[in-house]
């Protein structure tokens, strides 16, 4: 969602004269996008600042000063601290206020003192930016809800993104109709908890998930759909059979867990159960055999004893991820869990998350080299490294290099691969053309 965030900025900038410079020591506005989510990143923000400031103060003397704007999480959680930590940075703001950029940095040319911007409006920030812009890619995010109201008890996402909201059906529609007239093939659907999505239509009727994924589905030359990140608990019937009835989105599902204990799961406040996640695996395989699924995990939450993380690698075992984002818990501040008994020393988090990221990368791994000899329909949507070579994707998510002429950009193809190596695929030509871009 940064991502996508970071691509808004500049949209709303464009108007107003900004456009992206290749390198920082190009800019007149740096901005600096921000995750609060562990320690480790929001810490790297003060020394990313501290090294920008370098270039801030090598330009102060010229006729174009620069200005340094920290956006996102850190800045909403911790825009008061920046400014102590930081004063030369000249704007804050938080991931709900990027709309007014314009009107904050022509307040920060007038030198108005540092402008901190981390409310939550009460305008929706998608009402005032521009309509997104396909600018020559193949693929494409679109936010389609924001923010979270589960309070797991690790988490800081309810307090930096705000309450779930879920953006309006025509709206979603008329953003994806516009980045697929802009040669988009494939959109990825956004939000912190995705699947709790229920925009109201112009009746006022809320719709959930999956009954939006089927209609986006109706729009010509939108070959694939993908949502993420979902919140078990509320993966409902129809969004399963969504899964059933739309080829067009694809066959993989970035589904966190988390813990493979329900004592753990349930200190957590996450409203689902191993037994439920197992029994939501099976019913997804069961509308959509060739599903795959991966998954986030966090290990040494406050308690975690050796049989709970046991019980998680079981887990791994038992379900078959093909991959999975696992983190150290990281205590941040204000959470419940932060101030829970039996925290988890860091030597003990360290060898758990070691010892199960072993465990999700053999099985990355494995399923990457079983598809070796596999005829797979590819997305092609980029340059490779090296002269002739394009880069497409799976329905899996798996990187693919090909040599292949430049005007197969934005199709689907099938190719046949012949290597499998940690982090791609590779094969030698294209075997034959599908899907609706192809003319
Ligand atoms: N909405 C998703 C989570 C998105 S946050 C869900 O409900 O599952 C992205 C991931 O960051 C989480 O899945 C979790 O694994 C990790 N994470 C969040 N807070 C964390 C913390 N305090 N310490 C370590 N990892 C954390």
């Amino acid at each position: 969602m940064n991502v996508y965030d970071a691509e808004r900025m500049a949209d709303i900038l464009a108007p107003i004269g900004y456009e992206l410079t290749a390198t920082a020591e190009d800019a007149d506005l740096l901005i600096l996008n921000t995750c609060h989510i562990r320690e480790k990143a929001a810490e790297k923000v003060y020394s990313d600042l501290g090294r920008l400031n370098k270039l801030k103060f090598a330009r102060a003397p010229s006729a174009r000063p620069m200005m340094i704007a920290v956006a996102g999480c850190v800045a909403q959680a911790q825009g008061e601290e920046i400014l102590q930590r930081a004063p030369y940075v000249d704007i804050i703001f938080g991931p709900q206020t990027y709309h007014r950029l314009p009107e904050m940095v022509a307040r920060a040319y007038r030198k108005t003192g540092a402008i901190l911007e981390t409310e939550f409006p009460l305008e929706s920030k998608f009402d005032h930016l521009p309509k997104p812009r396909a600018l020559g890619r193949y693929t494409a995010f679109l936010t389609v809800q924001e923010g979270c109201d589960k309070f797991c008890t690790f988490c800081v996402v309810p307090y930096t993104r705000g309450a779930e909201f879920s953006r309006p059906t025509t709206d979603v529609i008329d953003d994806a109709k516009n980045l697929v007239k802009g040669g988009v093939r494939e959109i990825t659907l956004l939000g912190q908890n995705v699947n709790s999505y229920h925009g109201p239509d112009h009746n006022g009727n809320e719709w959930g998930l999956g009954r939006l994924i089927s209609k986006l589905a109706e729009i010509q030359d939108l070959e694939r759909i993908r949502y993420t990140t979902s919140y078990p608990a509320e993966v409902d019937n129809d969004l399963i059979e969504t899964h059933r009835n739309i080829p067009a989105l694809m066959p993989y599902l970035h589904l966190p867990i988390q813990s493979g204990s329900d004592r753990i799961l349930s200190a957590m406040n996450r409203h689902h159960t191993t037994h439920l996640y197992r029994s939501l695996v099976d019913r997804l395989r069961n509308a959509r055999p060739d599903i795959v699924l991966s998954s986030d995990f966090i290990v040494g939450f406050p308690g975690e004893t050796d049989t709970d993380f046991q019980s998680t690698l079981d887990l791994v075992d038992e379900i078959g991820f093909i991959g999975a984002y696992s983190f150290k818990f990281s205590a941040r501040p204000g959470t419940p869990a932060a101030a829970m008994p039996k925290q988890v020393p860091d030597k003990v988090k360290s060898d758990r998350l070691k010892i199960l990221q072993n465990k999700l990368n053999t099985a990355h791994i494995a399923f990457n080299a079983a598809t070796v000899g596999k005829k797979i329909p590819v997305l092609l949507e980029g340059h490779g490294r090296y002269p002739g070579q394009l880069i497409g994707r799976t329905p899996y998510m798996q990187a693919v290099h090909v040599y292949a002429p430049k005007k197969q950009l934005g199709k689907i193809v099938n190719l046949r691969i012949d290597a499998a190596h940690a982090n791609s695929l590779s094969a030698s030509k294209i075997i034959e053309k599908v899907g609706r871009a192809v003319t």
